[in-house]
């Protein structure tokens, strides 16, 4: 069937894939909903979004995402609560920052009507893949590569929009032990970190390997001119607490503006937690580790909301974190996924139907 509903036009799926999901035991980002949202954009315009069945795409073998990586994304979630209602959570944040990765790499900004209008869309379509429950919720990924034809060291002339939605369980990662950087960069200054850009991904994989060759899950970033200073954990920003003093990194072209940072500074602010924002260095955390300071550290992200880090390694040595009573993290877990989940009252609008 196909309709045409305002600006967009939608092609239901025949048949739903959902039966043959088992939702008790998916592994994340390999599963994916029904339907998909594609925009062209080609002759300096956005063409009209369809939103259809999920598929593959076909493409030309010279297009210029492939040679030289314009390609971007967004990652944020819908969640359901014990109503049937569907939520985002600030997902003008995720529209915002979309277009200025975009502006980054020289990408045509999206409209707000096809991010927004067209994740409502596709989000009623695929409401079923939403399941509720604690830790369930369907990661969305919006993303935007370059599709012209042609081998040319430019900016493209023609691009996709697309929109995928994969159905996730509550994230447990286990024991995060962290390796800080001494050497490798995830984001140069003046490059492009502050943009959710592939690019930045494929360049983390390969230190992130050789870390976890020797133990450890991920990389603590620093900084690429001194590499003195914390800059993220993994691909999640990074909170470090000494003391009853939370500290985390000022944001910069080599930090990416998360979501979930920005979240846990207005928390931490409104629940009388001590919040420096910062830049963090090494030592700072080497001496707070001597000195029993270091209490907590942990990643900030869409992913797990945050994800406590128990030890670290630097040059060469092992350093644990002992595990908090009353962690920080597990506060601000539970006070961030009350508010995703429409189990609190949002005072800061945050929360948003999903459709
Ligand atoms: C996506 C991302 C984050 C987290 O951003 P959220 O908006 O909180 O999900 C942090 N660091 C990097 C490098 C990222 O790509």
């Amino acid at each position: 069937m196909s309709t045409a509903t305002d600006s967009f036009d939608i092609e239901i799926a025949q048949t739903s894939r959902i039966n043959e999901v088992d939702f008790e035991n998916l592994s994340f980002g390999e599963i994916f909903a029904d339907h998909m949202l594609v925009c062209d954009f080609k002759n300096g315009g956005w063409e009209r979004p369809q939103i259809k069945p999920y598929q593959n795409i076909s493409i030309s073998p010279s297009a210029s995402v492939f040679h030289y990586g314009q390609a971007i994304f967004e990652g944020m979630k819908a969640f359901k609560d014990h109503h049937g209602d569907a939520w985002l959570f600030r997902p003008e944040d995720n529209f915002k920052r979309f277009n200025k990765s975009c502006e980054r790499l020289a990408m045509p900004a999206i409209t707000k009507e096809y991010f927004m209008e067209g994740l409502h869309k596709l989000l009623a379509l695929d409401q079923n893949w939403i399941k509720p429950g604690a830790g369930n919720s369907l990661y969305i990924r919006p993303f935007m590569i370059a599709s012209q034809a042609g081998v040319i060291a430019s900016p493209a002339k023609e691009y996709k929009f697309m929109v995928i939605c994969s159905p996730a369980q509550s994230y447990y990662s286990g024991e995060v032990r962290v390796k800080i950087a001494e050497t490798f960069s995830r984001a140069a200054s003046g490059g492009f970190g502050y943009a959710k850009a592939a690019g930045n991904y494929a360049g983390s994989f390969y230190p992130t390997q050789l870390a976890q060759a020797e133990g450890f899950q991920q990389v603590v970033w620093t900084d690429a001119n001194t590499h003195q200073h914390i800059e993220e954990a993994g691909t999640m920003n990074i909170f470090i607490r000494i003391g009853n003093t939370l500290i985390t990194g000022p944001t910069s072209d080599s930090i990416l503006d998360g979501i979930t940072r920005k979240s846990l500074i207005q928390l931490a602010k409104d629940n009388g937690i001590n919040l420096e924002v910062r830049p963090i260095k090494v030592a700072e955390i080497l001496e707070a580790h001597k000195n029993n300071q270091l209490l907590e550290m942990f990643g900030a992200g869409t992913a797990a909301v945050v994800s406590p880090i128990s030890g670290f390694g630097y040059k060469g040595e092992k350093y644990e974190i002992t595990p908090q009573e009353d962690s920080y993290a597990t506060f601000f877990k539970k006070t961030l996924n009350d508010i995703q989940y429409n189990l609190s009252p949002d005072p800061y609008g945050w929360r948003v139907k999903a459709y």
